[in-house]
């Protein structure tokens, strides 16, 4: 019996990357079976040409070993997860498209998710579960926490900081930072789609706009 590997999550995230993790399996020659887990079944039913069940019909499938990529979203959700599979010995899986580019001296902590066209440069330090969607940079120097999210075209430019659990909203482009002053968004901060973010974001902010600034909820 091989490695079980499982998608957490058959919703919109989840069935775009699954397409992903198959194609990576099988340029690594691994004939293995991938199925959902999505805590939405009671029953385990086919998506997409997989399987599809629950958490604790997860637990009871017999495998030597299982590996999970946490395919949602939600920051909060990945991490509420990510403890469960460390509680229960699973390990976290780590997902890249075949196209990825990723250059040198990049650390990427389990778990992470990158999407077709996502190009990671140099010197880069990157936490637990990140997810980077179609089209994503991150340039040099830059240091990212855990449980960060990159919509679609995110662009991240060099010597930038950002702390865990923010999103990045599609085609968000953040400036460059510098080595002394780097430019940092905060944790829980969210840059909504299309910002220009000039500045630092305080922690659980919200900007919106070119040049970004704090949404004001009216
Ligand atoms: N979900 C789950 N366990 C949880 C929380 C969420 O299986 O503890 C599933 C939920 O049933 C849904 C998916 O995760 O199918 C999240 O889907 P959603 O459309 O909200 O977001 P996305 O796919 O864009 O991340």
């Amino acid at each position: 019996m091989s490695t079980l590997y499982a998608i957490y999550g058959a919703s919109g995230c989840g069935r775009s990357l699954m397409p992903v993790a198959r194609e990576m399996l099988d340029t690594l020659g691994e004939n293995a079976e991938i199925v959902f887990i999505d805590d939405g079944l009671t029953e385990i039913i086919m998506v997409n040409g997989h399987q599809a069940m629950n958490y604790q019909q997860f637990k009871s499938q017999c495998a030597v070993k299982k590996k999970v990529l946490i395919a949602i979203a939600n920051s909060q959700i990945r991490e509420k997860l990510a403890d469960q599979l460390e509680q229960d010995n699973i390990e976290l899986w780590s997902v890249k498209a075949n196209n990825v580019v990723i250059m040198d001296n990049v650390e990427l902590a389990d778990g992470s998710a990158l999407s077709p066209f996502v190009c990671i440069t140099s010197n880069i330090k990157i936490g637990k579960c990140f997810h980077a969607n179609l089209y994503s940079y991150v340039e040099h120097d830059c240091v990212i926490g855990d449980y960060v999210t990159f919509a679609p075209s995110v662009k991240c430019n060099g010597n930038v900081h950002i702390h865990d659990h923010a999103y990045i909203g599609a085609g968000a482009v953040i400036k460059q930072g510098s080595p002394d002053k780097p430019l940092i968004i905060g944790k829980n901060a969210v840059v909504g789609m299309g910002a220009v973010v000039t500045k630092d974001v305080p922690a659980n902010t919200t900007v919106v706009g070119n040049p970004a600034r704090p949404l004001i909820k009216k």
